[in-house]
């Protein structure tokens, strides 16, 4: 299949175009680098399979496809809410274009959305039917509602035009290539042990999210899209929470840091708990996430390792 991975260059597109050009297919990759690099991908280009397009999604796109897996959009919070009406452009708009693009060419379209469009869950582990409790006017809110808003309007496209779609709500995945600088826990926590500097705890530490190592996550989005027929949000994480003060002296310990733990104040909204129900995946799909933690950071250590060499 002819398919279109938009933020191919980001963290999880450049390891989705890779998985898929082994698997056989022929990928387009469009990216406007805001958060992504070209380096993501720098190993791709030699396959005659493989083409990038630098473009932003928030503008109309004419291409012909079979599949299209809309992952445009930066994913810490730091980066989304730098430019947060770029932010919800790029997923309401987006959103339009790709959409769009999937009705003319009657390609199937995948939605890379968010466990934060449960925002900060009442109940835990989050279930698909769970409508979430989200602040619309935080500072959060350009991603989670941009998200949310992403999902009506590919179920709407469903309805009104028959597109084939696909919704994957993803819980925080983690894995090489996450940007140096690129703000979210894990990567953080591991350059300032890597580097020896404070680790920067926010809040008391004892907020939970459950980390998914990138290659079950990429199994699963795959997995996800060539199932027939499944036209409702399904998540996909590692069911496995753990708390940001455990994890930082995991990561502490692996690397073998001299880094001390500094308390810096909890951001605005930050979600207290978060851990997926994956019944749904496990029974529709038959995936399973494999890879345990202290193997995911002992790779994802070493990659950052070479970056700061
Ligand atoms: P990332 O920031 O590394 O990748 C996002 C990519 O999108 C980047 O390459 C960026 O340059 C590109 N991009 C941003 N705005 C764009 C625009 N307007 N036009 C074209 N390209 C644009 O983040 P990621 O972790 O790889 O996340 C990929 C997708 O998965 C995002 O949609 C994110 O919301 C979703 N997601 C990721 C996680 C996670 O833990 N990694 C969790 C939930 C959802
Ligand atoms: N966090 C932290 N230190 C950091 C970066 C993040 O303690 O240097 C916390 C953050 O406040 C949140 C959790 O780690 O509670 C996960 O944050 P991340 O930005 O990775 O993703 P989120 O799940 O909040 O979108």
């Amino acid at each position: 299949m002819k398919l279109l991975v938009t933020g191919g260059a980001g963290f999880l597109g450049s390891h989705l175009c890779e998985r898929l050009l082994e698997i056989g297919h022929e990928v387009i990759c469009v990216d406007n680098y805001y958060t992504g690099s070209n380096k993501n991908v720098d190993h791709l280009k030699s396959n005659s399979n493989f083409e990038i397009i630098r473009h932003d999604v928030t503008f109309p796109l004419y291409l012909e496809v079979d599949g299209i897996f809309n992952l445009a959009c930066p994913a810490s919070p730091v980066h989304y809410q730098k430019d947060p009406v770029q932010t919800l452009k790029t997923n309401v708009h987006g959103a339009i274009n790709m959409l769009g693009l999937a009705k003319r060419t009657k390609a199937r379209f995948l939605q890379a959305s968010t466990s934060e469009i449960y925002g900060d869950p009442e109940i835990s582990p989050q279930v698909e039917d769970y409508w979430g409790n989200v602040n619309p006017i935080g500072i959060r809110s350009c991603y989670d509602e941009g998200k949310r808003a992403a999902e009506t309007l590919t179920f709407d496209y469903h309805r009104q035009y028959g597109v084939d779609i696909r919704v994957a709500r993803i819980f925080n995945t983690y894995g090489p290539r996450m940007a140096i600088n690129d703000g979210r826990v894990v990567s953080n926590f591991i350059v300032q042990a890597l580097k020896n500097e404070p680790i920067t705890i926010y809040g008391d530490g004892n907020q939970t999210r459950s980390f998914c190592y990138v290659d079950d996550l990429i199994e699963g989005l795959i997995k996800l899209f060539f199932t027939e027929q499944i036209h409702e949000p399904v998540n996909l994480g590692n069911p496995q929470p753990i708390n940001m003060s455990i994890l930082a002296r995991e990561i502490v310990k692996i690397v073998g840091s001299s880094s001390a733990i500094e308390m810096k104040p909890l951001p605005q909204d930050d979600p207290k708990q978060r851990e997926p129900d994956i019944s749904k995946a496990r029974k529709l799909l038959g995936w399973n996430p494999s890879i345990d933690r202290s193997v995911g950071l002992e790779k994802t250590i070493e990659y950052f390792k070479a970056q700061i060499q």
